[in-house]
């Protein structure tokens, strides 16, 4: 006989709420229904309505302790509509030119619709099957753009910052065990880890400290390595680095290269640093999660020739393969090292059952349940293909070298460097003022004002101390006119601060 309370409880449960055969018609009028409001997001003008922040925070507010009343979807889909889709950025909008957001294609959406629908977890055999050789395919696919032997493997992350903070370990682990025997996984820390040493470009991203940071090893273990004017790291500079840690009694053990530095797209030299971390038999990482995808162009290709020195590899498709959040991945050249993140859990992966026939990718990850990303890039492959993607790669970075040359001699403003993937980083020059203080300010009122005025989102940035503004352009179906047309609203807003102040 059942309780009382049971049989509320099963009143209670709105059994046409979860994903299964009785649910059917209803997953597909929410799929329609949800369709709909998403093809409004995309019939916004702007790219931002320009909503005040605290309207937005008062709003969600009061929804949210209003959690009682069961809403239906079209209530609660006109709810989202309003507090959120109305609201939120639009990185398929033309005066979007913030950050490394892409707009993203339809393959890769249904991909990601489906595996959340499904809700794989690739992390063991038994809960994922045929996802395992899909995400093992893609792995394959990227490892051979990248020159890598088939000795390599790699696994899907949730972006680039994992991806490096991966490459980080492994080179420590495998520094302290094969010159220390020391085994960190099992032990932990030791005394000399203290004195190991991380060589980067300045221009390097920031998650190469962070991690260090995570790692126990604390920002002081990376040492930034001066660029040249192409933004690139010194080879020279980078010797004389290393052999000044040595001297002081510390211990490289690592250097961290960038294809494609996150504010200006620099790629550094492959070739000669590959040389130098062989020389000091070091390991040598390449940070590829901006630039990474460029390996498919015509235009880039031959940026990495040097990639197949390298001992591990960091590539964000959620940047430059048009992927929703999150699609990434970190491959390494010796997949023997991925025994630096691997755990045998009895519940869930003993090692007596290894079997590379039914492969766990959970030894591979630093995540237990993990989202099926492959699956969106599988789809991506299969009906967009990469001849588009790479041709989409191509078209922005001409927009940003096009836009390079119409305002390089322009005397409203100052270019920091010539673009070598798909970003700009100027900054306006009002006439007859000096002081870069007061240029900061200006810069600084005109990406603030675009972007509160809902006209367009443009990123800031420091070079030498200075503030910059930042265009990255990863839209392929921008157009000159559209970034010139930012580059007015900018001149207009910086003349403007005049009048105003
Ligand atoms: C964006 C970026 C990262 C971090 O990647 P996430 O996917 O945002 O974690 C790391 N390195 C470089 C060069 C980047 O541009």
């Amino acid at each position: 006989m059942l309780l009382e309370s049971q049989l509320n409880l099963i009143q209670d449960i709105q059994a046409d709420h979860l994903f299964d055969p009785s649910s059917k018609y209803s997953y597909e009028e929410y799929i329609q229904k949800t369709t709909q409001y998403i093809v409004g997001f995309l019939n916004k003008d702007n790219f931002y309505s320009g909503e005040s922040s605290s309207t937005l925070k008062q709003r969600i507010e009061e929804s949210a302790s209003t959690t009682e009343t069961q809403l239906t979807i079209d209530e609660a889909l006109q709810e989202v509509k309003e507090l959120y889709l109305d609201h939120t950025i639009s990185f398929h909008n033309p005066n979007y030119v913030a950050h490394l957001n892409c707009p993203v294609l339809l393959p890769a959406i249904v991909g990601d619709l489906i595996a959340s629908s499904v809700n794989t977890a690739v992390e063991t055999w038994d809960q994922s099957t045929s996802a395992t050789f899909i995400e093992q395919e893609i792995i394959r696919w990227i490892s051979a753009q990248m020159r890598f032997p088939t000795s390599s493997d790699g696994v899907f992350t949730s972006g680039g910052t994992q991806s490096n903070f991966m490459a980080l370990l492994m080179a420590r682990d495998h520094y302290a065990f094969t010159h220390y025997g020391l085994n960190i996984k099992q032990n932990g820390w030791s005394d000399v880890v203290s004195r190991f040493r991380f060589f980067c470009s300045e221009k390097a991203h920031f998650s190469i400290q962070k991690n260090a940071a995570l790692l126990g090893m604390g920002y002081d273990a990376v040492i930034p390595v001066a660029t040249d004017t192409a933004m690139k790291m010194q080879p020279d500079v980078l010797v004389q680095a290393i052999e000044k840690e040595k001297q002081s009694g510390n211990i490289p053990i690592a250097i961290v290269a960038t294809a494609g530095t996150t504010d200006y797209g620099s790629f550094d030299p492959l070739e000669t640093i590959s040389k130098i971390a062989k020389e000091y038999d070091i390991w040598f990482h390449v940070d590829g999660a901006y630039g990474g995808c460029y390996v498919l162009t015509d235009t880039h290709n031959h940026l990495f020739e040097g990639i197949k020195h390298a001992d591990s590899v960091t590539i964000d498709f959620h940047k430059t393969f048009f992927q929703p959040v999150c699609s990434s991945a970190f491959l390494a050249k010796n997949k023997q090292h991925f025994q630096y993140v691997s755990y045998y859990a009895d519940y869930l992966n003993p090692i007596e059952n290894r079997d590379p026939e039914h492969p766990d990718l959970i030894e591979k990850s630093i995540q237990t349940t993990r989202r099926f990303d492959a699956l969106k890039l599988w789809f991506t492959l299969k009906i967009t293909g990469t001849k588009t993607i790479s041709a989409f790669l191509e078209k922005v970075h001409y927009l940003a070298l096009e836009l390079y040359y119409s305002i390089k001699d322009d005397i409203y403003f100052e270019v920091a460097h010539k673009p070598e993937l798909s970003t700009l980083v100027f900054r306006y020059t009002a006439l007859g003022v000096t002081d870069d203080k007061v240029h900061d300010t200006i810069n600084l009122y005109i990406k603030n004002t675009l972007f509160k005025t809902g006209q367009a989102s443009v990123a800031s940035t420091k070079l030498n101390d200075v503030i910059y503004l930042k265009f990255t352009l990863l839209n392929p179906k921008s157009t000159i006119d559209d970034v010139l047309n930012i580059i007015q609203m900018i001149k207009k807003t910086g003349s403007d601060y005049k009048t105003i102040n």
